[in-house]
Formats: C-alpha cells, structure tokens, sequence
C-alpha cells in the first residue's frame, strides 16, 4: 500500500518580523486529506498564496499561543475564508489584549475558538492532535500531530518555550521534531529572560528524545543560517533548518532504518522553486 501523504510546509520561521518580505511562525501539516494550519503569524495568508494552497482547504488553525507573531495573521485568514466554511481555532486561553485587538481588526475571530490546555487531543479525519506542556511567558502549548488511523509517523511542534521535558516525552518516537531556536548559547541568558530556548537546548532535547530528525525554526535574524546549523549541529548531526515554503515529507522508512539516536527518520525535503 503507498502510504499517505504526511508532511509539514513551513510558511514562515522568523522569530521576529523584519521587513514585509518576512514571515512569522506559520506551517501547515497535511496527511491524507486533513490539512491543519500551526500558528498563523505575520504574513501567513500571503505565504498560503505563494505555497498555490486555497485557505478554504485548511481544516482547522491550531495556535501554540498568542503572541502577535504566531496569530497576526489570523484576521486575514478568517476573512478569506468568508462564509465558504466556518475556520476552528484551538488554543490556550488567550491573554485579554491579543482578545481584544484581534476582535477589533476580525470580530469572528473567536466565533468558533475552542481552548486547549496540556493534554487536550483533537481527532481529525487523518490526524490526532495533541497538546503539550510548555513554559513560555504566556499560556502556551506545544503540538503532537500523529497520522491516522493506526499510522505511527508523527511531529512534535514545540511553539516558543524554555526547553522543558514534556517536549523529549512528545518526541519519542517522533519522527521530526520541530523546535523553536531563537537564541545561540551567547545570549543564554536572553533566552532565560524571554522564555525561549537555545538552538543547543534544541538539539539536546532531539538528542534525549531519540527523535529521527530535527528542525530548528522561530530563527532571528541576528544569526547567520551557518551559526545556528553549527551549534545545534555539534550536538545533533543533520539538523534541519526550517525555510519558508519548503516541505519535509516524512517517507515511511523500514523498521529495520529505526534506531535510537539522531538521524533516523527519512526527511524528504521539497524545495520551491525560486519566486520573485
Ligand atoms: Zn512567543
Ligand atoms: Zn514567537
């Protein structure tokens, strides 16, 4: 049997917007003919466009938390929607002033919202959600996304967090892990300050985890691609750095390909042709 489709698109990566050509924490993880949507950041809709994917195909917006740039895009994407069919949104309760500013610029932003906390799951047709625990400096969760039913490939979305264990009990047995690496370990204490974690805390935790692969993303632009892949690459080899509009398929590799340690999943990465 050819197994489905599983894979995740990255619409943006940057851990801060800045320029227009910039977008914010946004990807999609399709299987079968699910498509959801994780955090919708600044530029999120416009990503959509360039990636050729209709907004009326997702099948529902699951948000890590409520910062500005994983949900900026949020009102866009409501209103593109129209009245085609109505967008869910799963998240933690989200902080009265993301409430209200979003409200004001889309007042059916919460029309159909329904809150997670850690542990909630989501049956989809092809994929089982699941949040997880994380410690950022609001409400926050993390994401498992398993294919279904009875499939055993999954990715862990970390959302922005300090490194924490609940993400090494998600990614056991993962075959991505999808972690935030907003800092490099000469900002240690930046990283402390703003409840994010080191691109090494990162890999450390893929590491432990036994994940088969690793992607960093939430990258700021105060580091060169070659620093960051350095230093998480010193600790987890064949890390992946996460670019807008590129794909990692998950193929389906042999049990006898699975073994404990980095590296193990078979990563198709699908790279878009170059845009103006
Ligand atoms: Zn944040
Ligand atoms: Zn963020």
């Amino acid at each position: 049997m050819i197994p489905k489709d599983f894979s995740v698109t990255f619409l943006g990566t940057s851990a801060a917007s800045v320029s227009p050509h910039v977008s914010t924490s946004a990807c999609l993880v399709r299987a079968g003919d699910t498509v959801l949507m994780v955090d919708a950041g600044i530029g999120a809709l416009r990503q959509l466009h360039r990636a050729a994917v209709d907004p009326g195909e997702i099948d529902a917006v699951l948000v890590s938390h409520w910062h500005w740039d994983h949900t900026g895009g949020l009102p866009a994407l409501v209103k593109a929607r129209k009245r085609a069919k109505p967008l869910i949104i799963y998240g933690p309760h989200p902080h009265l002033l993301s409430r209200i500013y979003l409200s004001v610029l889309c007042p059916s932003i919460f029309a159909d919202f329904v809150t997670v906390k850690a542990g909630s799951s989501i049956d989809f047709k092809d994929i089982r959600a699941e949040t997880i625990a994380t410690v950022h400096e609001v409400a926050s969760v993390g994401w498992i996304l398993a294919e279904q039913p009875g499939g055993r490939r999954k990715i862990v979305i970390s959302g922005d967090t300090r490194p924490v264990e609940s993400i090494v009990a998600a990614a056991r047995g993962a075959d991505l892990l999808i972690h935030e690496a907003t800092f490099l370990d000469r900002h240690a204490e930046w990283a402390v300050l703003s409840g994010h974690s080191r691109a090494s805390d990162a890999a450390r935790l893929a590491l432990k985890a036994g994940a088969g692969a690793l992607a960093l993303t939430h990258l700021p632009a105060r580091y060169t691609a070659e620093e960051i892949r350095a230093e998480a690459g010193a600790i987890f080899p064949g890390v992946l750095l996460a670019s807008p509009l590129e794909t990692m398929a998950i193929d389906t590799a042999a049990a006898e390909d699975h073994k404990q340690g980095s590296g193990w999943a078979k990563i198709r990465l699908i790279v878009p042709p170059s845009q103006p």
